[in-house]
């Protein structure tokens, strides 16, 4: 037999494999890892808000901690997953969930950044799932000592205090009511550290830098990196045909962490953001909405947060003194949690370190 058929035959062999055997994505797709510690929850742990044809915004419903949104893509063939959730927990419930909106299987991740609500259920997809992240994302996860990150420890840290506070609460309660819920929400806690101690921070598996796009039958679902803001790496979800963006928390339903932002440079970005034509966000925390002004909101918050802050350091004022002082009530119209002045300690941290390492401009 000459090479050229015995590499036909061989091909062929291949291909019969092929065929008759599941594919590995698709067996690990279908059966994520085991049951991972501190899924137990009562009635649904997600809404699922149905945006377009196959198109979810998921929220959760309080029965069990899952934190950051998440949206789902139903396409042809399979589902594509953005952002996962606090934890293996929060994300394998999430798979058992979907499963009530569709039985086609998961074979895409996309994390919007690396930051612990959004990221950490990574690790309950199967190793034939694509998790897809900027380069970013994958450098922090790898590398950034993600489970010593102060976001992260004093999540972490605060958990038993919040579980202690809830059972005396429920222990006080005396109306019925009242104290089914706050069972529901020491129950959801106490879960939440359970599946925190198995963490394992596992990052993408395919990364970006700028654009990728997925084709999936007739629907593009197209990965973006607008530049610098809530992180170095935040990636945006953008669906042309459906009109629809999924921000992460780059752009949410209300104001957004800065720990690890680059406040000056955020605004500038949510400009590249309004170029895209959509009309409906799917935001990181908060309902979807529909109305863009909310972007100019933000980013005169993002302005004004950066200026005041600035000029208190130029002034050689203490950054406690700073997040005392710093005062965004005018903008409390927009954002109502802004209850009098000052900002979140983390803020003004995170831009004097910008400032320390000549980061503005
Ligand atoms: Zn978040």
């Amino acid at each position: 037999m000459t090479r050229i058929a015995l590499a036909c035959v061989s091909g062929l062999l291949l291909l019969t494999v092929a065929l008759f055997q599941p594919s590995a994505a698709q067996t690990a797709a279908q059966s994520p890892s085991r049951r991972p510690a501190g899924t137990e929850h009562q009635g649904k742990a997600f809404r699922f808000n149905k945006v377009k044809d196959g198109v979810y915004h998921v929220v959760g419903t309080g029965n069990l901690a899952v934190v950051g949104n998440s949206s789902v893509i139903v396409n042809d063939n399979d589902v594509i997953v953005v952002d996962d959730h606090v934890s293996p927990a929060a994300a394998w419930v999430l798979l058992d969930e979907i499963k009530s909106i569709t039985d086609k299987p998961v074979r895409t991740v996309i994390n919007t950044h690396f930051h612990f609500d959004h990221a950490h259920g990574n690790q309950v997809f199967g190793a034939g799932v694509e998790i897809i992240g900027h380069e970013f994302t994958r450098d922090m996860l790898l590398k950034g000592n993600p489970l010593q990150m102060p976001l992260y420890k004093n999540y972490v840290e605060g958990l038993p205090r919040q579980i202690d506070d809830l059972r005396k609460r429920v222990a006080a309660e005396a109306d019925a009511t009242r104290k089914a819920s706050l069972q529901v929400q020491l129950q959801a806690a106490e879960n939440n550290r359970l599946s925190q101690a198995e963490l394992k921070p596992t990052p993408p598996n395919v990364t970006l830098r700028t654009q990728m796009t997925l084709h999936r039958g007739d629907r593009d679902i197209q990965i973006r990196f607008l530049g610098r803001a809530h992180t170095a790496g935040d990636v945006v979800v953008y669906l042309p045909k459906e009109k629809v963006v999924m921000t992460g928390d780059f752009l949410t339903a209300a104001l957004s962490n800065m720990s690890d932002a680059f406040v000056n440079e955020w605004p500038a970005t949510l400009d590249e953001l309004k170029k895209l034509d959509f009309d409906v966000v799917l935001p990181g925390h908060g309902e979807a909405f529909t109305d863009k002004a909310k972007i100019e909101y933000f980013q005169a918050y993002l302005r004004d947060v950066w200026s005041q802050v600035s000029r208190f350091k130029q002034q050689g004022v203490s950054a406690d003194d700073a997040a005392m002082r710093a005062d965004l009530t005018k903008h409390k119209e927009h954002f109502p949690s802004i209850q009098g002045p000052g900002v979140p300690i983390i803020a003004v941290t995170r831009i004097y370190e910008l400032l320390d390492r000549g980061l503005a401009r």
